[in-house]
Protein backbone atom coordinates (compact mmCIF):
# COMPACT_ATOMS: atom_id res chain seq x y z
CA UNK A 1 0.00 0.00 0.00
CA UNK A 2 1.03 3.30 -0.56
CA UNK A 3 0.13 5.50 2.22
CA UNK A 4 1.15 9.35 0.49
CA UNK A 5 -2.47 9.97 -0.05
CA UNK A 6 -6.42 7.92 0.40
CA UNK A 7 -9.13 7.40 -1.83
CA UNK A 8 -12.88 7.39 0.46
CA UNK A 9 -15.62 5.64 -1.38
CA UNK A 10 -19.35 6.98 -0.81
CA UNK A 11 -22.02 4.38 -0.37
CA UNK A 12 -25.05 6.50 -0.13
CA UNK A 13 -23.67 8.66 -3.32
CA UNK A 14 -23.31 5.05 -5.26
CA UNK A 15 -26.64 3.54 -4.08
CA UNK A 16 -28.19 7.29 -5.00
CA UNK A 17 -26.34 7.14 -8.68
CA UNK A 18 -27.88 3.41 -9.60
CA UNK A 19 -31.48 4.49 -8.36
CA UNK A 20 -31.09 7.11 -10.80
CA UNK A 21 -30.15 5.15 -13.43
CA UNK A 22 -32.22 2.26 -12.81
CA UNK A 23 -35.16 5.11 -12.71
CA UNK A 24 -33.52 5.91 -16.45
CA UNK A 25 -33.37 2.63 -17.99
CA UNK A 26 -36.31 1.13 -16.41
CA UNK A 27 -36.88 -1.29 -14.28
CA UNK A 28 -36.44 -4.52 -16.16
CA UNK A 29 -33.78 -3.50 -17.88
CA UNK A 30 -30.84 -5.25 -16.76
CA UNK A 31 -27.44 -3.37 -15.22
CA UNK A 32 -23.93 -4.45 -15.87
CA UNK A 33 -21.74 -2.61 -14.15
CA UNK A 34 -18.36 -1.61 -16.27
CA UNK A 35 -15.63 -2.26 -13.64
CA UNK A 36 -12.86 -2.01 -16.20
CA UNK A 37 -9.57 -0.23 -15.02
CA UNK A 38 -10.47 -1.08 -11.76
CA UNK A 39 -13.55 0.44 -11.48
CA UNK A 40 -12.67 3.53 -13.04
CA UNK A 41 -9.68 3.70 -10.08
CA UNK A 42 -12.40 3.27 -7.64
CA UNK A 43 -11.25 -0.01 -7.08
CA UNK A 44 -12.83 -3.40 -8.21
CA UNK A 45 -12.96 -4.84 -4.79
CA UNK A 46 -14.34 -1.97 -3.49
CA UNK A 47 -17.47 -1.14 -6.44
CA UNK A 48 -18.11 -4.97 -6.80
CA UNK A 49 -19.18 -5.72 -3.27
CA UNK A 50 -21.35 -2.01 -2.71
CA UNK A 51 -22.75 -2.89 -6.50
CA UNK A 52 -24.22 -6.82 -5.70
CA UNK A 53 -26.03 -4.88 -2.40
CA UNK A 54 -27.51 -2.93 -4.70
CA UNK A 55 -28.51 -5.41 -6.27
CA UNK A 56 -26.30 -5.62 -9.68
CA UNK A 57 -25.32 -8.73 -11.09
CA UNK A 58 -23.90 -8.47 -14.23
CA UNK A 59 -20.03 -6.88 -14.25
CA UNK A 60 -17.94 -5.67 -17.62
CA UNK A 61 -14.47 -5.65 -18.27
CA UNK A 62 -12.39 -5.59 -20.93
CA UNK A 63 -9.42 -8.43 -20.39
CA UNK A 64 -9.25 -11.57 -18.43
CA UNK A 65 -6.62 -10.34 -16.13
CA UNK A 66 -9.41 -7.54 -14.75
CA UNK A 67 -12.06 -10.80 -14.90
CA UNK A 68 -10.19 -12.60 -12.58
CA UNK A 69 -10.18 -9.68 -10.21
CA UNK A 70 -13.76 -10.08 -10.30
CA UNK A 71 -14.14 -13.01 -9.98
CA UNK A 72 -11.79 -13.29 -6.79
CA UNK A 73 -14.87 -10.76 -4.95
CA UNK A 74 -17.95 -11.13 -6.83
CA UNK A 75 -21.13 -13.50 -5.47
CA UNK A 76 -20.63 -16.80 -7.60
CA UNK A 77 -24.01 -16.31 -8.86
CA UNK A 78 -22.74 -13.06 -10.69
CA UNK A 79 -21.92 -12.74 -14.47
CA UNK A 80 -18.93 -11.26 -15.54
CA UNK A 81 -18.09 -10.61 -19.17
CA UNK A 82 -14.98 -9.48 -21.16
CA UNK A 83 -15.33 -7.46 -23.78
CA UNK A 84 -11.83 -7.34 -25.26
CA UNK A 85 -8.51 -8.88 -24.95
CA UNK A 86 -8.42 -13.28 -24.07
CA UNK A 87 -5.34 -15.12 -25.38
CA UNK A 88 -6.08 -19.07 -25.79
CA UNK A 89 -5.33 -20.25 -22.61
CA UNK A 90 -6.90 -17.42 -20.83
CA UNK A 91 -10.28 -18.37 -23.23
CA UNK A 92 -9.93 -21.87 -22.01
CA UNK A 93 -10.34 -20.31 -18.52
CA UNK A 94 -12.58 -18.18 -19.31
CA UNK A 95 -15.15 -21.30 -20.33
CA UNK A 96 -14.03 -23.34 -17.55
CA UNK A 97 -15.42 -20.96 -15.34
CA UNK A 98 -18.55 -19.68 -17.20
CA UNK A 99 -17.15 -16.00 -18.17
CA UNK A 100 -18.94 -14.79 -20.73
CA UNK A 101 -17.16 -12.53 -23.49
CA UNK A 102 -17.20 -10.71 -26.88
CA UNK A 103 -16.54 -12.95 -30.09
CA UNK A 104 -15.62 -10.51 -32.76
CA UNK A 105 -13.74 -12.80 -35.03
CA UNK A 106 -14.25 -16.45 -36.66
CA UNK A 107 -11.20 -17.29 -35.00
CA UNK A 108 -12.14 -16.87 -31.61
CA UNK A 109 -15.81 -18.32 -32.60
CA UNK A 110 -14.24 -21.43 -33.82
CA UNK A 111 -11.33 -21.53 -30.54
CA UNK A 112 -14.30 -21.35 -28.34
CA UNK A 113 -16.38 -24.37 -29.63
CA UNK A 114 -13.20 -25.79 -29.87
CA UNK A 115 -12.31 -25.53 -25.97
CA UNK A 116 -15.38 -25.75 -24.91
CA UNK A 117 -16.14 -29.21 -26.27
CA UNK A 118 -13.26 -30.82 -24.96
CA UNK A 119 -13.67 -29.25 -21.94
CA UNK A 120 -17.54 -30.14 -21.88
CA UNK A 121 -18.53 -26.76 -21.28
CA UNK A 122 -20.61 -24.34 -23.38
CA UNK A 123 -19.20 -21.10 -24.22
CA UNK A 124 -20.69 -17.95 -23.23
CA UNK A 125 -20.69 -15.98 -25.92
CA UNK A 126 -21.69 -12.44 -27.28
CA UNK A 127 -21.69 -11.65 -30.56
CA UNK A 128 -20.60 -8.05 -31.56
CA UNK A 129 -21.77 -6.31 -34.11
CA UNK A 130 -19.45 -3.83 -36.43
CA UNK A 131 -21.76 -1.33 -36.71
CA UNK A 132 -19.62 1.79 -37.19
CA UNK A 133 -17.41 2.88 -34.71
CA UNK A 134 -14.75 0.22 -36.38
CA UNK A 135 -12.83 -1.26 -33.48
CA UNK A 136 -13.63 -4.63 -33.19
CA UNK A 137 -17.00 -6.38 -34.26
CA UNK A 138 -18.23 -8.65 -37.33
CA UNK A 139 -19.05 -6.97 -40.28
CA UNK A 140 -22.52 -7.76 -41.68
CA UNK A 141 -21.18 -9.88 -44.28
CA UNK A 142 -20.23 -12.33 -42.19
CA UNK A 143 -23.46 -13.04 -40.72
CA UNK A 144 -24.40 -16.14 -43.26
CA UNK A 145 -20.71 -17.92 -42.41
CA UNK A 146 -21.14 -16.73 -38.12
CA UNK A 147 -24.91 -18.12 -38.27
CA UNK A 148 -24.18 -21.59 -39.62
CA UNK A 149 -21.13 -22.10 -37.44
CA UNK A 150 -23.15 -21.30 -33.94
CA UNK A 151 -26.20 -23.31 -35.51
CA UNK A 152 -23.79 -26.26 -36.11
CA UNK A 153 -22.07 -26.27 -32.48
CA UNK A 154 -25.41 -25.49 -30.41
CA UNK A 155 -24.62 -27.87 -27.78
CA UNK A 156 -20.75 -26.23 -27.22
CA UNK A 157 -22.10 -22.31 -27.37
CA UNK A 158 -24.63 -19.99 -25.23
CA UNK A 159 -25.44 -17.29 -27.29
CA UNK A 160 -25.65 -14.66 -24.01
CA UNK A 161 -25.51 -11.66 -26.45
CA UNK A 162 -25.57 -9.31 -29.58
CA UNK A 163 -24.25 -6.18 -28.67
CA UNK A 164 -22.50 -3.28 -30.25
CA UNK A 165 -20.72 0.35 -29.12
CA UNK A 166 -21.32 3.24 -30.20
CA UNK A 167 -19.00 5.97 -31.64
CA UNK A 168 -19.32 9.44 -29.37
CA UNK A 169 -23.21 9.26 -27.91
CA UNK A 170 -22.05 11.81 -26.01
CA UNK A 171 -21.85 14.05 -28.18
CA UNK A 172 -24.81 15.45 -30.33
CA UNK A 173 -21.89 16.02 -33.37
CA UNK A 174 -22.29 12.05 -33.72
CA UNK A 175 -26.07 11.68 -34.35
CA UNK A 176 -25.94 11.11 -37.61
CA UNK A 177 -23.70 8.41 -36.93
CA UNK A 178 -24.72 6.85 -33.80
CA UNK A 179 -28.70 6.68 -35.82
CA UNK A 180 -27.03 4.95 -38.50
CA UNK A 181 -25.28 2.10 -36.07
CA UNK A 182 -28.84 1.96 -33.94
CA UNK A 183 -29.69 0.51 -37.76
CA UNK A 184 -27.38 -1.45 -38.52
CA UNK A 185 -27.43 -2.92 -35.24
CA UNK A 186 -31.41 -3.62 -36.09
CA UNK A 187 -30.18 -5.50 -39.72
CA UNK A 188 -27.94 -7.84 -37.86
CA UNK A 189 -30.52 -8.66 -35.21
CA UNK A 190 -33.30 -8.99 -37.85
CA UNK A 191 -30.63 -11.80 -39.46
CA UNK A 192 -30.19 -13.58 -36.32
CA UNK A 193 -34.13 -13.52 -35.66
CA UNK A 194 -35.05 -14.63 -39.13
CA UNK A 195 -32.20 -17.49 -38.91
CA UNK A 196 -33.57 -18.83 -35.25
CA UNK A 197 -31.30 -17.40 -33.11
CA UNK A 198 -32.24 -15.53 -30.01
CA UNK A 199 -29.61 -13.67 -28.13
CA UNK A 200 -30.65 -13.55 -24.10
CA UNK A 201 -29.33 -10.12 -24.20
CA UNK A 202 -29.43 -7.27 -26.84
CA UNK A 203 -26.97 -4.37 -25.41
CA UNK A 204 -25.88 -1.49 -26.82
CA UNK A 205 -25.64 1.37 -24.62
CA UNK A 206 -23.36 2.41 -22.75
CA UNK A 207 -23.94 5.73 -19.95
CA UNK A 208 -23.86 7.96 -22.75
CA UNK A 209 -26.62 6.32 -25.22
CA UNK A 210 -28.30 5.25 -22.39
CA UNK A 211 -29.10 8.39 -21.05
CA UNK A 212 -29.14 10.32 -24.67
CA UNK A 213 -31.14 7.72 -27.30
CA UNK A 214 -33.62 5.54 -25.07
CA UNK A 215 -34.07 3.27 -27.78
CA UNK A 216 -30.70 1.72 -27.71
CA UNK A 217 -31.33 1.10 -23.76
CA UNK A 218 -33.19 -2.41 -24.96
CA UNK A 219 -32.56 -5.82 -22.29
CA UNK A 220 -29.25 -4.66 -20.60
CA UNK A 221 -27.29 -1.70 -20.36
CA UNK A 222 -23.54 -1.14 -19.91
CA UNK A 223 -22.78 1.39 -17.33
CA UNK A 224 -19.52 2.99 -16.68
CA UNK A 225 -18.71 6.31 -15.93
CA UNK A 226 -22.35 7.58 -14.62
CA UNK A 227 -22.31 5.24 -11.62
CA UNK A 228 -19.68 6.61 -10.33
CA UNK A 229 -21.22 9.96 -10.43
CA UNK A 230 -20.18 11.68 -13.72
CA UNK A 231 -22.25 12.72 -16.89
CA UNK A 232 -20.59 11.55 -19.45
CA UNK A 233 -20.88 15.07 -21.06
CA UNK A 234 -22.21 18.35 -20.13
CA UNK A 235 -24.37 18.01 -23.07
CA UNK A 236 -26.03 14.36 -21.63
CA UNK A 237 -26.85 16.34 -18.55
CA UNK A 238 -28.39 19.34 -20.77
CA UNK A 239 -30.43 16.35 -22.45
CA UNK A 240 -31.86 14.60 -19.50
CA UNK A 241 -32.23 18.37 -18.23
CA UNK A 242 -34.77 19.13 -20.86
CA UNK A 243 -36.63 15.73 -21.07
CA UNK A 244 -36.75 14.79 -17.47
CA UNK A 245 -35.80 18.28 -15.67
CA UNK A 246 -32.62 16.18 -14.22
CA UNK A 247 -30.51 18.06 -11.55
CA UNK A 248 -26.86 18.39 -11.45
CA UNK A 249 -27.04 16.85 -8.12
CA UNK A 250 -29.17 13.42 -9.95
CA UNK A 251 -25.46 11.98 -10.34
CA UNK A 252 -23.49 12.21 -7.19
CA UNK A 253 -19.36 11.78 -6.86
CA UNK A 254 -18.25 8.46 -5.38
CA UNK A 255 -14.41 8.52 -4.77
CA UNK A 256 -12.71 11.68 -2.91
CA UNK A 257 -8.67 11.34 -2.82
CA UNK A 258 -6.87 12.69 -0.22
CA UNK A 259 -3.97 13.50 1.29
CA UNK A 260 -2.29 15.52 4.29
CA UNK A 261 0.99 18.77 3.58
CA UNK A 262 4.01 16.77 3.99
CA UNK A 263 6.39 20.14 4.75
CA UNK A 264 5.83 23.99 4.68
CA UNK A 265 8.62 26.38 3.51
CA UNK A 266 8.79 30.32 2.65
CA UNK A 267 10.16 31.44 -0.50
CA UNK A 268 11.73 34.63 -1.47
CA UNK A 269 10.27 36.81 -4.02
CA UNK A 270 12.44 35.90 -7.04
CA UNK A 271 12.96 32.61 -6.70
CA UNK A 272 11.62 29.95 -8.61
CA UNK A 273 9.57 27.17 -6.96
CA UNK A 274 11.03 23.60 -8.11
CA UNK A 275 12.56 21.75 -11.25
CA UNK A 276 13.47 24.62 -13.57
CA UNK A 277 11.91 27.60 -14.34
CA UNK A 278 8.48 27.17 -14.74
CA UNK A 279 7.18 29.25 -11.56
CA UNK A 280 8.61 32.40 -10.00
CA UNK A 281 7.67 33.82 -6.63
CA UNK A 282 6.50 37.48 -7.39
CA UNK A 283 6.59 38.15 -3.55
CA UNK A 284 7.46 36.58 -0.52
CA UNK A 285 5.48 33.27 -0.69
CA UNK A 286 4.35 30.34 1.49
CA UNK A 287 4.52 26.62 -0.54
CA UNK A 288 3.27 23.39 1.12
CA UNK A 289 4.62 20.48 -0.06
CA UNK A 290 2.67 17.47 -0.99
CA UNK A 291 3.34 14.23 -1.16
CA UNK A 292 1.25 13.33 -4.41
CA UNK A 293 2.99 12.99 -7.90
CA UNK A 294 2.32 11.92 -11.15
CA UNK A 295 3.41 8.32 -10.43
CA UNK A 296 0.30 8.64 -7.70
CA UNK A 297 -2.10 9.52 -10.03
CA UNK A 298 -1.51 13.55 -10.01
CA UNK A 299 -1.14 14.00 -13.60
CA UNK A 300 2.59 15.99 -14.60
CA UNK A 301 0.01 17.98 -16.92
CA UNK A 302 -1.49 19.48 -14.13
CA UNK A 303 1.78 21.44 -12.99
CA UNK A 304 0.88 25.23 -12.43
CA UNK A 305 -2.88 24.45 -13.41
CA UNK A 306 -3.97 21.96 -11.01
CA UNK A 307 -5.91 23.09 -7.73
CA UNK A 308 -6.41 21.65 -4.26
CA UNK A 309 -8.71 22.21 -1.25
CA UNK A 310 -6.65 23.14 2.14
CA UNK A 311 -8.76 24.58 4.98
CA UNK A 312 -11.62 24.85 3.10
CA UNK A 313 -9.98 27.22 0.19
CA UNK A 314 -9.03 26.34 -3.20
CA UNK A 315 -5.39 26.98 -3.84
CA UNK A 316 -3.18 26.95 -6.88
CA UNK A 317 -0.57 23.91 -7.70
CA UNK A 318 3.10 26.06 -8.76
CA UNK A 319 5.65 24.28 -10.46
CA UNK A 320 5.98 21.09 -11.74
CA UNK A 321 4.49 18.00 -10.64
CA UNK A 322 7.46 15.86 -9.99
CA UNK A 323 7.14 11.99 -9.41
CA UNK A 324 6.14 11.98 -5.98
CA UNK A 325 5.43 15.65 -4.48
CA UNK A 326 3.71 18.78 -5.63
CA UNK A 327 4.07 22.11 -4.16
CA UNK A 328 0.79 24.09 -3.52
CA UNK A 329 0.70 28.38 -2.52
CA UNK A 330 -0.70 28.15 0.86
CA UNK A 331 0.45 32.14 1.19
CA UNK A 332 -2.91 33.02 2.30
CA UNK A 333 -4.24 30.40 4.57
CA UNK A 334 -3.94 31.57 7.92
CA UNK A 335 -2.53 29.02 10.29
CA UNK A 336 -2.28 26.38 7.49
CA UNK A 337 0.17 23.36 9.45
CA UNK A 338 1.55 20.33 9.09
CA UNK A 339 -0.55 17.51 8.49
CA UNK A 340 -3.72 19.58 7.43
CA UNK A 341 -5.86 17.75 5.41
CA UNK A 342 -5.60 18.10 1.41
CA UNK A 343 -8.49 17.43 -0.90
CA UNK A 344 -7.01 16.51 -4.54
CA UNK A 345 -10.80 15.40 -5.63
CA UNK A 346 -13.87 16.10 -3.01
CA UNK A 347 -15.28 18.21 -0.85
CA UNK A 348 -14.00 20.17 1.90
CA UNK A 349 -16.11 22.33 3.78
CA UNK A 350 -18.26 24.44 0.91
CA UNK A 351 -15.60 24.21 -1.81
CA UNK A 352 -15.54 20.98 -4.42
CA UNK A 353 -12.88 20.03 -6.37
CA UNK A 354 -14.65 17.77 -9.26
CA UNK A 355 -12.25 16.17 -11.68
CA UNK A 356 -13.41 18.48 -14.54
CA UNK A 357 -12.45 21.36 -12.52
CA UNK A 358 -8.76 20.07 -13.39
CA UNK A 359 -9.62 18.95 -16.68
CA UNK A 360 -12.01 21.14 -18.35
CA UNK A 361 -10.51 21.18 -21.73
CA UNK A 362 -12.31 17.79 -21.95
CA UNK A 363 -14.54 15.21 -20.33
CA UNK A 364 -12.69 12.76 -21.16
CA UNK A 365 -10.13 13.47 -19.01
CA UNK A 366 -12.40 12.46 -15.96
CA UNK A 367 -12.01 8.55 -17.62
CA UNK A 368 -8.10 9.32 -17.60
CA UNK A 369 -7.58 10.86 -14.59
CA UNK A 370 -9.57 8.50 -12.62
CA UNK A 371 -8.53 5.40 -14.00
CA UNK A 372 -5.03 6.56 -13.88
CA UNK A 373 -5.27 6.61 -9.84
CA UNK A 374 -2.73 3.64 -8.56
CA UNK A 375 -4.45 0.40 -7.09
CA UNK A 376 -2.09 1.04 -4.14
CA UNK A 377 -3.58 3.90 -3.09
CA UNK A 378 -5.64 2.43 0.05
CA UNK A 379 -9.51 2.62 -0.20
CA UNK A 380 -12.08 2.87 1.90
CA UNK A 381 -15.84 2.70 2.20
CA UNK A 382 -17.65 5.70 4.00
CA UNK A 383 -20.97 6.43 4.30
C1 LIG B 1 -16.16 1.24 -21.28
C2 LIG B 1 -17.28 0.67 -22.03
C3 LIG B 1 -18.60 0.93 -21.65
C4 LIG B 1 -18.97 1.89 -20.52
O1 LIG B 1 -18.86 3.20 -20.97
P1 LIG B 1 -19.27 4.45 -20.03
O2 LIG B 1 -19.24 5.61 -20.95
O3 LIG B 1 -18.21 4.57 -18.99
O4 LIG B 1 -20.59 4.15 -19.46
C5 LIG B 1 -19.61 0.28 -22.33
N1 LIG B 1 -19.33 -0.55 -23.36
C6 LIG B 1 -18.07 -0.80 -23.78
C7 LIG B 1 -17.83 -1.73 -24.90
C8 LIG B 1 -17.01 -0.20 -23.12
O5 LIG B 1 -15.76 -0.44 -23.54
Amino acid sequence: MDQTSYIEISKSAYNHNIKYLRKIVGKDVRISSVVKGNAYGHGVNIIVPLAEKAKINHFSVFSASEALDVFNVANPKSDIMIMGYLNDEQLEWAIENEIEFYVFDMERLEKAVELAAAIRKPARIHIEAETGFNRTGFEYEKMPEVVNFIKDNQDHLILEGLCTHYAGAESITNHYRVINQIKNYRQFHRYLTRHELKPRFKHTAGSAASLTYPQTIMDMVRIGISQYGFWPTQETFIYQFKRNQAKDSDLKRVISWKTRIMSIKEVDSGDFVGYGTSYMANKKVKIAIIPVGYTNGFSRSLSNMGRVLIRGKRVPVVGTVTMNTMNVNVTDIPNVQLGDEVVLIGKQNRLNISIASFSEMSNQLNYQTLARLPGNIPRNVVY
